[in-house]
């Protein structure tokens, strides 16, 4: 009798880590969802507005802000982004896990707010293919990687903050994909997960 609820899991790691690839490939199961981020960045090639983020207007984000439809957001290297209720909203407790992109702020601020989520680091293998993976895509200008190459090193100031860290190596994203997929299924056998266990073991 494990949790049946969905958790809320936070992935962070720096562009470059492979997060795309290894999440769109764990939402191919039910069981799990992602919740679309809004950004006023602008899309890259290949990215589809209200699946990979809803792209808006500096202005219709601020109105997502006044209006309080942001559980949290964050500026990020000039651009803002910022997660919808609407996103996770009614998810969980139909027992799907809802998935978090956040950098570390974001993260640390759904922990405060939601202390149940857990909280995944998933990085290259190092420094140096960071760097490959950064330029290889060859959609930011040299300013922009010298920027997320920067904003990375600082995010792993944080790096204890996390429950969880997935090493996303060349050419095998099945394997980042296999371990998130065992660190929810361990995480819904905690005991701290459990309602009324004992219980319901004992009057059934
Ligand atoms: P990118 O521009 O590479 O898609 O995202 C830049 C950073 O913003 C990434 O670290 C990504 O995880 C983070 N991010 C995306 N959506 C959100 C959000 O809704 N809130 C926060 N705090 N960070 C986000």
């Amino acid at each position: 009798m494990t949790e049946s609820k969905g958790l809320l899991l936070v992935v962070s790691g720096p562009a470059g880590s492979g997060k795309s690839t290894v999440l769109a490939e764990v939402v191919k199961d039910e069981a799990f969802a992602y919740s679309v981020s809004a950004t006023t960045r602008q899309p890259r090639p290949g990215e589809i507005n209200g699946v990979n983020y809803h792209f808006i207007t500096r202005e219709q984000f601020e109105e997502h802000v006044k209006n309080g439809d942001f559980v949290e957001y964050t500026e990020y290297v000039g651009n803002c982004y910022g997660t919808l209720y609407s996103e996770i909203k009614g998810k969980t407790d139909e027992g799907i896990n809802v998935i978090l992109e956040l950098e570390v702020q974001g993260a640390e601020n759904v922990k405060r707010m939601f202390p149940d989520a857990v909280l995944v680091w998933l990085l290259p293998p190092n420094y140096t293919t960071l760097e490959q993976r950064l330029r290889g895509r060859g959609t930011e200008t040299d300013d922009v990687i010298t920027k997320r190459m920067n904003t990375a090193v600082k995010e792993l100031g944080k790096f204890s903050l996390y429950d969880y860290v997935v090493i996303s190596e060349n050419g095998k994203p099945d394997d980042a994909v296999r371990s998130i997929k065992e660190i929810v299924n361990a995480e819904k056998h905690k005991v701290s997960r459990t309602n009324n266990f004992v219980d319901n073991f004992l009057n059934n």
